[in-house]
């Protein structure tokens, strides 16, 4: 029997775990940290050993193959040991891909990925497809492979799940956008960080399509070195000769093989520029399973965003309150604020992952009137904003930057929590950042 070491059991390990044991293997799970108990039940229902809070060496290095969450990282000691074997080390989408003939549709990109993903699994599920959602968001890939049995799948790839994919083929391939994000995890090399994104579309045929952002700098740089062999779906805000979707006359337009598809753009129910470009990735999408006009346009109407990405909590006194909690990189919060239509207050700080201010320097002297910064360590943004905008104040509790955002605001501006940094120093993750922020402004 093939001996499968999965390392960390959330819940694409845990899912993993589950098929691995469905097909055969010896399977043993392995978590540093404390193990779920939603997912200890999991593995004991299926009889899968485990443990957590230690590795044991002895046994995961006999491992024919490894299944790694995609929360550890290389660096990691068990990790450099197994490389040293030789152990195939693959992700928990890599494993399930084997086992399924479902159509895969896939998106990455530096921003828009969970949005894009929700919509278009939004778009194919009323239109009556069998259709999974998994990845990034959503339930394990694997454990819907071993239980259920869907024609489609919608998945969210983040680098680190394609760092682990070297079979897998995306039918439809989405790539949104590049830029600097997670440095620290590629050794600070963007060119790293760069292939990871474009393992999106390895193995694909001409039968298979690659949608990708036609004016991203770096996209385009990379396409000119690469032999990509899939059929190709630029997307732009202008018309150009290749271009499968844009806008003229104020309409969204869409062309795929067989179909011109077009709607009013200012219909989408996603608004900002950022939003645009991920509807019509979507549709791109949508168009070339061959989902319906109607199916299609309905469901870009009528999607109702997804919590904490530019999410407006309220308006108190005429200051109008955004939870932007998941704009964790600098380019996030640029679209953020490009997007902005009155004078901001903007919340920035958190845990720095190798930042350049310089990106939104310009969109902050023109629109923002105060910034708070709400971090442990604000150092950074000091060096930077010092100088530029008069009105600056440090903070280190949610309650606290809410009550200084609301005495800095004046009536009309609005208050933009859009940090570009992750929230690990002051809070759990981002969702916790949000939440908090919302019942703040929600106790004003
Ligand atoms: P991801 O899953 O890639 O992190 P999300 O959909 O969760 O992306 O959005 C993350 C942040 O990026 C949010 O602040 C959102 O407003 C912003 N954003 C969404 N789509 C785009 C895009 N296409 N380009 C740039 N920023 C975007």
């Amino acid at each position: 029997m093939k001996k499968l070491i999965v390392l960390g059991a959330g819940e694409s390990g845990a899912g993993a775990a589950v098929l691995g044991k469905k097909q055969g293997y010896d399977v043993f799970v392995s978590d540093m940290g404390e193990i779920k108990p939603e997912y200890k039940k999991l593995l004991d229902d299926h009889e899968i050993k485990w443990e957590e809070k230690k590795h044991t060496e002895e046994l995961i290095l006999q491992a024919d193959e490894v299944i790694k969450s995609p929360g550890i990282p290389d660096k990691a000691p068990i990790i450099q040991k197994l490389k040293a074997l030789h152990t195939p080390i693959i992700s928990e989408i890599e494993f399930a891909g084997r086992y399924t003939d479902a159509k895969m549709i896939c998106i990455t990109g530096s921003n828009g990925k969970t949005t894009t993903t929700m919509l278009i699994y939004h778009i194919l599920k009323n239109s009556g497809l069998n259709v999974g959602l998994a990845g990034n968001v959503g339930n394990s890939l694997a454990l819907q492979v071993a239980e259920n049995c869907h024609d489609y799948y919608v998945l969210e790839l983040s680098s680190f799940q394609l760092d682990g994919m070297t079979e897998f083929k995306a039918d439809v391939a989405i790539l949104l956008n590049i830029t600097p994000d997670h440095l620290d995890r590629y050794n600070y090399n963007f060119q790293n960080y760069v292939d990871s994104k474009f393992r999106i579309t390895q193995n694909q045929t001409e039968k298979d399509a690659f949608i990708f952002w036609n004016d991203d700098p770096v996209i385009r740089e990379e396409l000119k070195k690469r032999d990509i062999h899939a059929t190709l779906f630029p997307f732009s805000l202008q018309r150009e000769e290749k271009t499968k979707a844009f806008i003229e006359n104020e309409q969204l337009i869409i062309k795929t093989l067989n179909t011109i598809f077009s709607m009013p753009a200012n219909e989408l129910s996603l608004k900002g520029m950022h939003n645009t470009f991920n509807s019509m990735a979507a549709g791109l999408a949508a168009s070339i399973v061959n989902i319906r006009k109607e199916n299609i346009r309905q469901s870009l109407q009528d999607f109702q965003g997804v919590e904490h990405r530019l999410e407006y909590v309220a308006t108190v006194k005429n200051i109008k309150f955004i939870n932007d909690s998941k704009a964790t990189n600098v380019n996030s919060c640029w679209y953020a604020l490009q997007s902005m239509k009155t004078p901001v207050i903007l919340i920035l700080g958190g845990t720095d992952k190798g930042n350049d201010y310089t990106e939104i320097e310009e969109l902050v002297k023109e629109k923002v009137s105060g910034l708070i910064f709400l971090g442990v360590d604000n150092s950074k943004l000091h060096n930077f904003f010092d100088g530029k905008i008069e009105k600056i104040k440090d903070v280190n509790s949610m309650e606290e930057c809410v009550r200084e955002a609301y005495n800095m605001a004046k009536s009309g501006d609005t208050v933009l929590l859009s940090p570009c940094c992750a929230s690990f120093d002051l809070f759990k993750n981002y969702e916790d950042r949000g939440k908090q922020f919302k019942i703040c402004v929600r106790n004003l």
